[in-house]
């Protein structure tokens, strides 16, 4: 048992640090560790960290916790730093997202070919990235041999950009690859029998293998594809691994993608609402449609009350599952919210979030399978060392021992797919790394939504003209260096 300080940055995202909270709790090992809460929104941390509190306390867990709005307090002495905040919030992304809207870019200016998640901006993001270096940076003076585990989007360029900026170590998180699971229950096979890989780059992984005892899986995914998919519906704008546009990617890159990976594909599936409808189905056209992503500010904001409301009212028990549900409306209470709700007030669930287990794996040698973002050596031997990517790992004291990945991925996978998404991390790297402009201009430029050299210029100038972006803006007109 080795206590250790986890700071968690951005720990007003109350689900996330609840979800982390719950592990700990649960995690023997790491029992008397010290969590140092941060955030900017003083209200926000003040309702996470009398959330913790409570929780520990009926759980009988052994926790200390601080919180603290100044990064350089929860920073300093650190053993683990999880980073989850989002600068900005999810107002800035929708204030530039009607920018690119309005001069002719569906869903704005960083929904982008092999990236159009929501919340995964490269072009306009300038603070989040920067913000990003700031805290390496910040943890080299204040605790240099401590881990970074990036969470905060977008995790390809920020992991990939923090390793350039800094000599931080740094791993990136997402739990896409549960995706794998809810194929393999769809397909109604067992879980354990299941033996797979994945590999790619975050939001960009492909399942390279998948056995199912001595059967080759994809035969299976094959007949269900054959009987099954005509009937396909999703249940949340989220259920996507099956979707049409899934499969369609399966059919054309021979490997099934998986998790966010369908949500990232070409033009094809994404010109309008009404083309994500047939590919991702009715009624939401997938989660990042204007639909679907209003679907999940909704359920957010239902989750932020929720908490507010758990907050404000003390003498609720957090272990009761009866104490949640009364707060939420009868009947309404979503399906995905009842599985969290039940992890919260089970005394020995976990939350499937890979944080806690990997530092146990780390602090206590308690080796375990992660599905994590680290640099590339052989693993994928097409994409450049030392690029990040996403692959099954063993995680032990003596850090990550990557798989092998075996069998290979396919070659329009590297081709078509991996190689193309690469070079845009480039690019966003290279612009935002050496302050030039004209390469945002240029990714704009190569965008089939641009019409003229002028749209490009004047969408980027009117959202450098936010007062929020008033950094990116010098930084950009006075070519400064990261
Ligand atoms: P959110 O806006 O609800 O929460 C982010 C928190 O960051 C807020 O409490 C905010 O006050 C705080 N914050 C903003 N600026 C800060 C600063 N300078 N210092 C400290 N804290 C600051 O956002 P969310 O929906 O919880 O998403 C957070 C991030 O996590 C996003 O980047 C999102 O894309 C990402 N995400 C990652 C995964 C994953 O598996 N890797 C999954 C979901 C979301």
């Amino acid at each position: 048992m080795a206590p250790v300080k986890i700071s968690i940055i951005g720990a007003g995202s109350a689900v996330f640090s609840m979800r982390l909270v719950n592990d700990l709790c649960k995690t023997k090992g790491l029992a008397g560790s010290l969590v140092s809460l941060m955030d900017i929104d003083q209200t926000r941390l003040d309702g996470v960290h009398d959330l913790a509190l409570r929780y520990v306390k009926e759980l009988g867990g052994d926790l200390r916790f601080e919180k603290t709005t100044q990064l350089e307090d929860s920073l300093r002495d650190a053993d683990f730093v999880i980073n989850t905040a989002m600068v900005g919030g999810h107002s800035y992304l929708e204030r530039a997202r009607a920018i690119g809207e309005k001069h002719g870019y569906y869903r704005g200016v960083d929904t982008q070919e092999f990236n159009m998640v929501s919340d995964y901006y490269t072009i306009s993001n300038f603070n989040q990235l920067k913000f990003f270096v700031d805290v390496a940076r910040k943890m080299e003076e204040l605790c240099p041999n401590a881990w970074l585990l990036q969470t905060a989007n977008p995790v390809f360029e920020g992991t990939n950009l923090v390793r350039r900026c800094s000599k931080i170590k740094v791993v990136g998180f997402c739990h896409g690859h549960y995706g794998v699971h809810e194929m393999v229950e769809a397909l109604g096979l067992d879980m354990k029998r299941v033996d797979w890989q994945v590999a790619g780059f975050n939001h960009a992984i492909w399942l390279n293998r998948f056995n199912y005892e001595d059967k080759n899986g994809y035969e299976l995914l094959e007949e269900w594809i054959k009987e099954k998919s005509v009937s396909w519906k999703p249940k949340t704008p989220f259920d996507l691994q099956l979707s049409p546009a899934s499969i369609d990617m399966y059919n054309f890159y021979g490997q099934l993608p998986i998790g966010d990976t369908p949500r990232n594909g070409s033009w094809k599936y994404n010109y309008n609402l009404e083309t994500k409808k047939k590919w991702y189905g009715e009624p939401w056209g997938g989660a990042d449609s204007e639909l679907g992503w209003q679907w999940y500010q909704e359920r957010l904001k239902t989750i932020t009350d929720a908490i507010n409301y758990l907050s404000n009212n003390k003498s609720i028990k957090l272990l009761s599952l009866e104490s949640y549900l009364k707060f939420l409306p009868k009947g309404s209470v979503p399906e995905e919210l009842k599985q969290e709700i039940k992890v919260f007030s089970s005394p020995t669930a976990l939350s499937g979030e890979q944080h806690i287990p990997f530092i146990d794996a780390i602090v206590n040698n308690n080796a375990q399978r992660f599905v994590i973002n680290v640099p590339n050596e052989d693993s994928i031997p097409q994409i450049p060392k030392n690029v990040v990517v996403e692959v099954p790992a063993i995680v032990d004291r003596n850090g990550w021992h990557v798989e092998k990945i075996d069998p290979p991925l396919s070659e329009k996978v590297i081709k078509m797919y991996l190689i193309p998404r690469m070079l845009r991390m480039e690019w966003a790297l290279h612009a935002i790394m050496n302050g030039d402009k004209d390469v945002l201009i240029e990714m704009l430029i190569r965008d089939v939504r641009t019409k003229s050299y002028e749209q490009a210029v004047g969408v980027l100038e009117e959202i450098l003209s936010l007062p929020e972006n008033e950094k990116m803006r010098k930084h950009y007109n006075d070519r400064e260096k990261l």
